[in-house]
């Protein structure tokens, strides 16, 4: 028998995908276990292409996603959110980030930051602050003004995280120099205007959220739960993504990719001969283990 909706009224997930590539088996771990403690809960699951990145897009591959996901019986809610139609959204965000004081304009290359910090060991990533008293030439990208140092947070696989985003990453860009918008300012604001309350998607980006926290706190905005699964890697130990040559996953045996994505996330085989009972058993056994009570 299943059991009653647990926060039916406030619960909404999404699964978020770049269309850099056809989705592989990773990609389907974060699918899957989004839709899944989506519907364990009793709520809403949304789907956003983040084709922010032209450059980087494989054409045909979001409207390719959104078809294969349909073919595994994971259909989103809502009407599927294109980024690439959101960039007002994103210039609101900017502009009030900007009257806030927090934003300043970056004319490093990536050669001046690896210069700027190679003194006291190996080049590292972390932005040294050079511009951020004034840019010292033409201004290429905007950068965040961070204020705080630690930032932490309870995920639901992970525990506790704490980052020193200051110290670890610093001011980090908001707007890339090729005039793109950075993937940290649209999903935070992506998140909050569709509402989504948990965040759940590969591990791979569990570093990233500390950064969307500082985001959601400059702009005013509420921070979800956050669940960061396990990502699927290759025999070399690779993280699957197209780069990495990712096989796409065949839609002609849909069980078959469910069932293995299901295992990744630690459970048993399923055994199901349809999609509708795989479904249904897969979201009896996810609410067992991950459901959180109402006022977690
Ligand atoms: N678009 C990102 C990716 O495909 C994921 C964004 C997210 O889930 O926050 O890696």
């Amino acid at each position: 028998m299943s059991q009653p909706p647990l926060i039916a009224a406030s619960y909404c997930g999404r699964f978020a995908p770049s269309p850099t590539g056809p989705l592989h088996a990773g990609s389907l771990v974060a699918a899957l276990a989004s839709w899944l403690d989506a519907r364990a809960h009793g709520g809403r699951w949304l789907l956003r292409i983040e084709d922010l990145d032209p450059p980087r897009a494989m054409p045909g591959a979001g409207a390719g996603a959104v078809q294969t996901l349909a073919r595994l019986g994971l259909e989103p809610d809502a009407p599927v959110l294109w980024q690439s139609g959101r960039h007002e959204r994103y210039a609101a965000a900017l502009a009030r980030l900007q009257s806030a004081s927090r934003v300043y304009g970056c004319s490093c290359s990536r050669s001046d930051i690896a210069a700027a910090t190679q003194p006291g060991g190996g080049a590292s990533n972390v932005y040294p602050g050079t511009c951020r008293t004034g840019a010292l030439g033409a201004v290429r990208a905007l950068r965040l003004r961070i204020e705080e140092d630690e930032v932490s947070f309870v995920d639901r696989w992970h525990g506790r995280i704490v980052q020193d985003v200051a110290g670890e990453v610093g001011d980090f860009l908001i707007r890339r120099a090729d005039g793109l918008w950075a993937y940290q300012l649209a999903v935070v604001v992506d998140d909050a205007e569709q509402g989504v309350t948990d965040v759940v998607r590969g591990a791979d980006l569990i570093d990233n959220t500390p950064r969307q926290i500082v985001l959601q706190r400059a702009l005013g905005l509420p921070t979800p739960r956050y669940l960061h699964v396990p990502v699927v890697t290759n025999a070399r130990g690779e993280k699957l993504s197209k780069q990495t040559g990712a096989p796409a996953l065949d839609a002609e045996a849909p069980l078959a990719a469910l069932e293995r994505a299901w295992r990744h996330l630690g459970f048993e085989r399923l055994g199901a001969d349809n999609l509708a009972a795989f479904h249904q058993h897969a979201v009896e056994q996810w609410r067992a283990r991950w459901a959180v009570a109402p006022d977690a």
